[in-house]
């Protein structure tokens, strides 16, 4: 008996989410915050987690937590919040609760990788929108869309990944308002963008709006939050495991939304360092760079292939996103030396 002969078709034709080798190098591929916590802040959560009780389970959705996001987050009052360990384990439960035979989840494309692949898991059926040649969205050409798949679910990355653009408010909230099943509006860059549909929430019954810690400097942590409707939030919470987010996330998480002003301050700087690299980048002779609301930059260039690789050389790691997006990469902002760093590499690499 081989995996072949018991592995379901859709996994075996897929290949595993890939992350490069990063050791020693200028990590710009994932979109991170490059700045680490201040020496006393780490000092103090080392403390705060040697008091923690390793040998208990997690509490399951922890209240106290939850109720920390919602106060600092603004969550509207009326909302609920459900917990992931990312917000890729929260993509996966929606898909999980609303794969109903013969259900569609549809989004602008290209977009982040782990809506499709949730698709494939689920077996629900995917239908990609191609998003404009700049990368904009025609909300008339996805409304049309909608009314012929009638999606279950629908997702739009605000801003998207991996392009960076934030599509007009209205057109969103068109889309929600047309759509004829769950519209959910991933925030993951919502800290660099300064929008929002959080404050949206009440008016739109199916609007689910997705947030994670991770591009505000917790990566590691795993944490991501979906605020909605209680009947929405009540059916999810069935679906997801019972004990997704571990004690040391939620002390960490605990602490450090106590502290939130330091990363927002971190996150001012990435946006402070995104202006001048865009600035630079399109100087760049042979690079064409698409406007970003994130912390990263889409760029083209005439080889994708050849740039990655003689970046790499320089010890430079960025994402290939070659064949997907032709001669496309993808850059994160990192700090003013990792910048200037990636912007003397680029010109050698081209
Ligand atoms: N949504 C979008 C649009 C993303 O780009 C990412 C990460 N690249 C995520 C969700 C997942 O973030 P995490 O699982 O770290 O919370």
């Amino acid at each position: 008996m081989t995996p072949d002969q018991l592995v379901r078709p859709e996994v075996l034709g897929m290949s595993a989410y890939h992350v490069a080798e990063a050791a020693g190098m200028v990590k710009l591929d994932a979109m991170e915050n490059p700045y680490p916590l201040p020496e006393p802040l780490r000092r103090e959560l080392a403390q705060v987690l040697a008091r923690v009780a390793l040998n208990r389970y997690p509490e399951p959705n922890p209240p106290r937590l939850r109720e920390l996001i919602r106060r600092k987050m603004g969550v509207p009052a009326d909302m609920e919040i459900l917990l992931g360990n990312g917000s890729d384990d929260l993509i996966q439960v929606l898909a999980m609760a609303l794969a109903r035979e013969g259900a569609t989840m549809m989004y602008p494309s290209p977009t982040f990788v782990v809506y499709s692949m949730s698709a494939a898991f689920m077996r629900m059926r995917a239908v990609p929108v191609p998003l404009r040649e700049d990368f904009s969205l025609d909300a008339d050409a996805f409304i049309a869309r909608m009314r012929d798949e009638q999606p279950a679910l629908v997702f739009l990355a605000y801003p998207n990944n991996p392009t960076g653009v934030l599509y007009p408010a209205a057109d969103v909230l068109r889309v929600i308002e047309a759509a004829p099943g769950v519209v959910v509006l991933d925030e993951a860059y919502h800290v660099f963008a300064g929008k929002t549909f959080m404050g949206a929430l009440p008016k739109h019954k199916n609007l689910l709006v997705l947030r994670t810690v991770s591009k505000l400097g917790l990566a590691g942590i795993r944490l991501g939050y979906l605020a909605g409707r209680p009947e929405w939030i009540r059916e999810l919470n069935k679906v997801r495991q019972v004990y997704n987010v571990n004690v040391l996330t939620e002390a960490t998480a605990t602490f450090m939304l106590e502290h939130l002003d330091v990363l927002e301050a971190q996150a001012g700087e990435i946006c402070a360092e995104r202006a001048k690299l865009f600035t630079a980048l399109s100087a760049l002779q042979g690079v064409t760079v698409f406007p970003s609301a994130a912390n990263f930059f889409l760029l083209r260039v005439p080889d994708a292939a050849r740039t990655y690789e003689a970046l790499c050389r320089q010890g430079v790691l960025v994402r290939n996103l070659h064949p997907g997006l032709a001669n496309c990469l993808r850059v994160t902002v990192g700090t003013p030396d990792e910048n200037r760093i990636l912007l003397n590499a680029l010109k050698e690499a081209l």
